[in-house]
Order: C-alpha cells, then sequence, then structure tokens
C-alpha cells in the first residue's frame, strides 16, 4: 500500500487529509506536525494582545482526524527527496510515495539589522504567548521604572496582520491601564511602515477608513518610513529613531526553513509550484500553503499566501494525488478568492468581500461578520469547521 506523508497540521495540512480519507484513497496517511494541536494562525494576534487565550485557538489534532490516519508528534528537519524520505527531530524517518508538503510559514526579517535579536515576531502559538507575556512584563515594569519607553510599544508593518494587531492593542488599553495603574493615555502604540500605504490589497476608501479609525484610537502612524536598523529598544529608519521597549515585527513572513534545508529551488523558502501544484521533475511531491508560490494567470504575479488559498490548493493536492493512485491524470488548480477581511478588534474593520457580489464593509458591520463566522475570513474557516464536524 502507497504511504503519503502530510507535513504540518495547518489549514493546507488537516484540509488534505480530511480530503484524501473523504476521496476513500486506498493508502496509508501519515500525518506528521511538531504539536499535538492544531492553532488557527489567523488569531494568532489575539493571543499577542492577549483578547484570547490559546485554547480558543486551538484543537487536538488526534481528536480532529480519523482513526485511519498515522499522527506522529515530531519537527521534520529535512526532506531527503532522493530517498522519499521524511528527517524527524526525534523519530525515525518516515518513508513515502507521496508527499504533501504544508509546514507553512515563518517570521521575515529581510536580512535587517538586529530584527531577529531585537524584536518579537509571532508565527505560532509559542511565540505569540511569549510576545504576549513580554507586553504584560513590560507595562507591569512602569510601576517601579517610571521608564516612559515601558509605555511604548512599536509594531513593524503595516500589512494585514500588523493592521489587525494594533486594532487588537487598541482594545486591551483601558484593561491594561486599570490593571497596571498606569497614567490615563500613558499607553501609546506607534507603527511604523515603509510603504506609503496601508493595507494596500485593499481600495483606498476602505484603508483609508482603517487610518482614520487608528489614528482616531491613538495609534501613531508613520508610513513612508523604511526600517533599516533595529538596536535594543530603537526602531531606526535613517536619520529618524523610535524608542519602546516593545518592539513587534510584522512586516511579511517566508515559507518554512525546512524547504530551505531541503534541496528545493526556492526564493525565501517558498517554490514556484506547477499547474497541479507538484513539484517540477517531482510528480509525487505536492507543495501547498504558505511555503508554495502559486502564479495568478490573471496578472502574472504570485497569490498572496492567506488561509483561504491553502485551503483550495489542499483541495487540489488531494484530488491530484487520488487520481494517481488511480493511474488518471492530474488536475490543474484554479483559484477564486471571496475578498479579504481585516478585523480592528472584536467590533470594527474593513472588508472587501467577492460573494454573491462585490461587498465593500466597514465598522461595526465588519466585526458582526466576523463574530458570525467567528472569525476573520469568511468561507475558509467554515471549511474547517465542516471538517470538523464531518469526522
Ligand atoms: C495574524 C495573522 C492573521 C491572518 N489572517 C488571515 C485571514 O484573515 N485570512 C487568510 O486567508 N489568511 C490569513 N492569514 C494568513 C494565514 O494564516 C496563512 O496563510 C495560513 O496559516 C497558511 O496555512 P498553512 O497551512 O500553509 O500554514 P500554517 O497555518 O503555518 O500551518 C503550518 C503547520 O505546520 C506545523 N509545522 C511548522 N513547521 C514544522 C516542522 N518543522 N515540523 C512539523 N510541523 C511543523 C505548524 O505547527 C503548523 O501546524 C493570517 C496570518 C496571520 C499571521
Amino acid at each position: 500500500m502507497a504511504t503519503i506523508a502530510v507535513l504540518g497540521a495547518g489549514y493546507a495540512g488537516l484540509r488534505t487529509v480530511k480530503r484524501l480519507i473523504h476521496d476513500k484513497v486506498d493508502a496509508h496517511i501519515v500525518l506528521i506536525n511538531k504539536n499535538p494541536y492544531h492553532y488557527e494562525s489567523t488569531q494568532l494576534h489575539e493571543i499577542v494582545a492577549g483578547s484570547k487565550e490559546p485554547s480558543d485557538i486551538t484543537f487536538d489534532i488526534r481528536s480532529a482526524v480519523s482513526d485511519k490516519v498515522e499522527v506522529i508528534i515530531d519537527s521534520v528537519t529535512s526532506i531527503d527527496r532522493e530517498h522519499r524520505r521524511v528527517m524527524l527531530a526525534a523519530s525515525k524517518p518516515v518513508e513515502y510515495d507521496y508527499l504533501v508538503n504544508a509546514l507553512g510559514f515563518e517570521s521575515e526579517s529581510f536580512g535587517i539589522k538586529g530584527v531577529t535579536e531585537n524584536t518579537l515576531s509571532f508565527s505560532d502559538v509559542d511565540s505569540a504567548v511569549a510576545a504576549h507575556e513580554h507586553i504584560e512584563r513590560t507595562l507591569a515594569r512602569y510601576g517601579t521604572s517610571h521608564d516612559e519607553n515601558d509605555l511604548r510599544i512599536i509594531v513593524c508593518g503595516a500589512g494585514f496582520t500588523g493592521v489587525e494587531l494594533l486594532g487588537e492593542l487598541i482594545t486591551m488599553i483601558p484593561e491594561w491601564t486599570s490593571r497596571y495603574s498606569l497614567p490615563q493615555d500613558g499607553i501609546t502604540l506607534y507603527c511604523v511602515e515603509g510603504g506609503k500605504k496601508l493595507l494596500p490589497m485593499l481600495p483606498e476608501h476602505l484603508s483609508a477608513w482603517a487610518v482614520d479609525y487608528l489614528t482616531e484610537h491613538g495609534v501613531q502612524l508613520h508610513t513612508g518610513t523604511v526600517i533599516t536598523e533595529v538596536r535594543p529598544g530603537v526602531v531606526v529608519s535613517a536619520d529618524q529613531e523610535f524608542h519602546a521597549n516593545t518592539i513587534i515585527w510584522t512586516t511579511g513572513v517566508r515559507g518554512s526553513r525546512v524547504i530551505g534545508d531541503s534541496g528545493y529551488s526556492q526564493k525565501r523558502n517558498r517554490v514556484v509550484v506547477q499547474g497541479d501544484l507538484s513539484v517540477k521533475d517531482h510528480p509525487e511531491e505536492f507543495l501547498i500553503g504558505d511555503v508554495s508560490a502559486v502564479p495568478d494567470p490573471s496578472s502574472g504575479r504570485m497569490y498572496p499566501t492567506t488561509a483561504q488559498i491553502a485551503i483550495a490548493q489542499a483541495d487540489t493536492a488531494a484530488a491530484n494525488i487520488a487520481a494517481l493512485l488511480r493511474g488518471r491524470a492530474t488536475t490543474p488548480f484554479a483559484f477564486t478568492s471571496v475578498g479579504t477581511v481585516c478585523s480592528l478588534g472584536p467590533h470594527a474593520g474593513v472588508a472587501s468581500i467577492d460573494m454573491v457580489g462585490h461587498w465593500h464593509l466597514k465598522g461595526r458591520k465588519v466585526g458582526i461578520v466576523k463574530k458570525l463566522v467567528n472569525d476573520r475570513s469568511v468561507l475558509e474557516l467554515s471549511h474547517v469547521r465542516e471538517m470538523l464536524a464531518s469526522n
């Protein structure tokens, strides 16, 4: 019997396993993940702010997949692609006939001096919890330090993740002010962004609304301010300096380092995949989610990596492996985005949704949309919920 190894139990990996079971593939499925739980990466910023607990955004993988699936909890260190073996940190290698690599994202420093050493970033539950604990510790310390920098938080980057984090931090300020007996309006949030615009993926009027919302809530926005270095407690942009004892880095992500360590032809640990999501010269390997780069045929550029596309890719990869096992041809991946929902805390946000028409939403309505689906992305997580319900 053929073995299918699925690496990573994020959106892409879990969805793949679900589809393979649904398609009744005649194969042994092995799911490998470094933690016994799945976490909803799209909500990690809420852990950083402290508006959610890890238990709110995680669930046990074994309880979510069929007993037919072998689950191995271990870290993938590399893939021996020539001998079709997955190398693990603590267990013996896993041999495969088909591979689905869905190891996801890591924070990207873009090689800027001092970023790794002097900023907090978050790409999983542990790093999000560490960032949250740093914020709490630093605010609590103000009572004895009286250092204004303990009350300053700089978010580097005003893309989707940075803006959502700022929205969430805003809602926590009253609670922190009261918990640590801080001066009113003492906590200051800064955002330093190299680009001229916030949320460039959204229409002008929606990104402008987000700018107004953030500034009205006291965020000091510095767009067009390219960060050149980060020193302990200092973000440097040419001749400007921003001082704070909490600096959070959200300027972008790259794929898992396992990609770089496994001999793929890659850029920022992402591999440009074939039309059917397999890897050139390796029809048995499928790369999906944030480790893959998929060209958008309409623009020629790569699609942004999102949970939405990761889930859609999982369906195609699973169907193509099922086809190969049955001696059939694979089918190309096709994708239509259902849009973007960017929350600004639980009760506000901006959204551009392409579903049953085009919808541009802002304000509380977006909070309601988010609440209805219990997340910020309208379709993809309902797929995950379907997945859990049907197992
Ligand atoms: C704050 C934030 C908000 C976001 N909001 C949205 C949104 O609203 N809508 C949207 O579509 N997208 C959003 N995204 C992007 C989205 O989260 C990612 O595109 C998505 O998580 C990619 O899914 P994935 O399955 O490829 O990877 P991941 O979700 O990163 O899952 C990878 C899995 O692999 C495991 N893993 C990693 N390395 C190893 C290893 N070496 N060995 C074993 N296991 C390993 C991890 O533990 C994890 O379970 C957001 C991202 C962030 C950070």
